[in-house]
């Protein structure tokens, strides 16, 4: 059955903390908030396009919902109960932070039918969580994801890379205790520098490098692949481009690009392949820029995912030819499925 998520964005105003990364006091000052009678609108819009049969929830995002008043909490999911009740809707799903979850919390939302809960983590490494100055700690992020899970309630984690003392290590090792969580789903955010954040006078007084585009997104072909390994699905990979998200708006520097998942994505299929082709050729890691060079080589690939395994203005041809020295052609193969490789030399 398809899933659809019909987003309501809920922004935390008056949230007490100060990441440095966000500018959420920025960006709410323009926003206006959703009120409760807006929901069925949005809701209604959303279900005439989505198809009869699919399993849809409603996702409040945006912010730390379980943050804003619990009256408030209340008025939003109220509204969505007549249609969870008519099995239009089968659930709420809504995103927070780990120090936001407790056990009177999750029994209001029980109440409610939420069915999924997303934990913005964002490190599993308490120097990094200092130094974003996210105002929880890994064992906080632990024990909330551990509490979700008890009640029976799908658990989503959210994790960034590239924050100020963020090593590629400290980044493996976050998803490793992610995995050991078990959850449902997990997104992945490299650190952008938004306008008008602690971040940004961190990289403007020259404290602060971003990852580049390529850093980041070599980095998350590794954290996708750990995550695909555990059985956990790989939701979002980089920020949704907006008006506010997009280069020339607020975003400073940093890996920004309008298709990072893609670029991701193109990487992950360039590992597959390359482990693949260094067994087949008999180098171990070490020899792969030797003898062979200039030899040419097919990979057959699902028509689905040709461009993924070319890569991004054909990255990934061009970056076999610089580190294996091997001439790749693409072609596609019907007969196989997603991740699937067959290679020819
Ligand atoms: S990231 Fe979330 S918790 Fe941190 S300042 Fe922004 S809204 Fe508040």
């Amino acid at each position: 059955m398809k899933k659809y998520n019909i987003p309501i964005f809920v922004p935390h105003k008056g949230c007490p903390y100060d990441c440095v990364f966000c500018n959420q006091r920025r960006i709410t000052g323009h926003i206006r908030e959703t009120i409760p009678n807006e929901v069925n609108e949005i809701i209604e819009r959303h279900l005439a396009t989505i198809p009869v049969g699919s399993r849809i929830e409603v996702a409040f995002f945006g912010g730390s919902f379980t943050g804003i008043p619990i009256e408030e909490q209340n008025a939003l999911m109220e509204r969505v109960m007549p249609y969870i009740k008519s099995g239009r809707i089968s659930g709420i799903r809504l995103s927070t932070r780990p120090d936001y979850i407790n056990d009177e919390i999750l029994e209001n939302l029980k109440r409610y039918n939420v069915t999924t809960i997303e934990l913005g983590v964002q490190s599993m490494s308490d120097i990094v969580l200092c130094a974003a100055n996210r105002g929880h700690t890994r064992a906080d992020a632990e024990a909330a994801a551990r509490l979700i899970k008890e009640y029976d309630i799908a658990l989503g984690l959210q994790m960034m890379t590239g924050l100020p003392g963020d090593t590629e290590e400290l980044a493996i090792d976050t998803a490793e205790r992610m995995i050991a969580l078990k959850p449902e789903c997990v997104r992945i955010y490299p650190t952008l520098v938004i306008k008008d954040t602690y971040l940004e006078k961190l990289y403007r007084s020259g404290l602060y490098t971003p990852q580049t585009v390529d850093e980041a997104a070599r980095l998350a072909a590794k954290l996708i692949a750990m995550f695909e390994a555990s059985g956990i699905t790989v939701i979002r990979v980089g920020l949704q481009p907006t008006e506010e998200i997009n280069e020339g708006a607020s975003v400073v520097a940093g890996p920004f690009h309008p298709a990072f998942g893609e670029l991701a994505e193109s990487a992950v299929y360039y590992n597959i392949a390359k482990e693949k082709l260094c067994k087949m050729l008999a180098l171990s890691k070490r020899e792969e820029a030797c003898s062979k060079r200039d030899r040419e080589v097919i990979i057959y690939v699902s028509p689905r995912e040709i461009s993924k395994m070319t890569g991004n203005r054909r990255s990934n041809i061009d970056r076999f030819k610089d580190e294996l020295g091997l001439k790749i052609k693409i072609k596609p193969d019907n007969g196989l499925a997603y991740r699937e490789l067959r290679i020819e030399l």
